[in-house]
């Protein structure tokens, strides 16, 4: 389901998609990306979701259309054409369950199966408001990031706390790679 529409002009359309456990906060970072909306009790249809969001970076308006699994990770059920053409991935954990930053390694082994080789990826602990229930220190993700060479941010979809950073994070980094390439 399209949140937006192509309402807007732009220069670049990419696409990118939100991978990661279920219940991690995906479909509240994509909302929050769209719409900036929070939902308590949030529950997509099953099937892939995207959204349309623009930015800027320099004169230029890029849009980008950022995939959502809406549930399909629940049966392992995420495919290679989901990754297709991908430029971008935010790889999500929720800082206050061990389990989902366990399986990131999974999560990276199936980015690199099934996306480009230059895909980029930006690593998303998210639930920073919780912090009282944090499982995952800070240190744990900036260590993996550091290892995997990847860019790294906590976030919080609730509170709306660097959200739109760690997606300008990895639009700055496409942006920069295109740009060599077309040079
Ligand atoms: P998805 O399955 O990965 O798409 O996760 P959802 O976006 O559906 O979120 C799962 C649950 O976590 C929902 O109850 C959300 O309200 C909650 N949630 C998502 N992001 C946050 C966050 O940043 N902080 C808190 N406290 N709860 C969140």
């Amino acid at each position: 389901m399209a949140v937006n529409s192509f309402e807007e002009e732009c220069d670049y359309l990419f696409k990118a998609v939100l991978i990661g456990d279920s219940a991690v906060g995906k479909s509240n970072i994509l909302s929050r990306l769209a719409k900036n909306e929070f939902h308590l009790d949030s529950k997509p249809t099953i099937g892939v979701e995207f959204a349309y969001k623009n930015i800027r970076v320099g004169d230029k308006i890029i849009k980008a259309q950022i995939w959502d699994t809406a549930g399909q990770e629940r049966f392992r059920a995420i495919t290679s054409s989901y990754y297709r053409g991908a430029l971008g991935a935010l790889l999500v954990y929720d800082i206050t369950r061990r389990a989902t930053f366990e399986n990131l390694k999974k999560w990276l082994h199936e980015v690199r199966q099934f996306g480009s080789s230059d895909m980029v990826i930006v690593l998303v602990g998210n639930k920073s408001d919780l912090s009282s229930s944090r499982e995952v220190n800070v240190e744990d993700g900036q260590s993996l990031a550091q290892l995997e060479e990847i860019a790294f941010m906590e976030t919080s979809a609730k509170e709306n706390l660097n959200v739109e950073e760690a997606f300008h994070q990895m639009v700055g980094r496409i942006h920069e790679i295109n740009s060599k390439k077309s040079l």
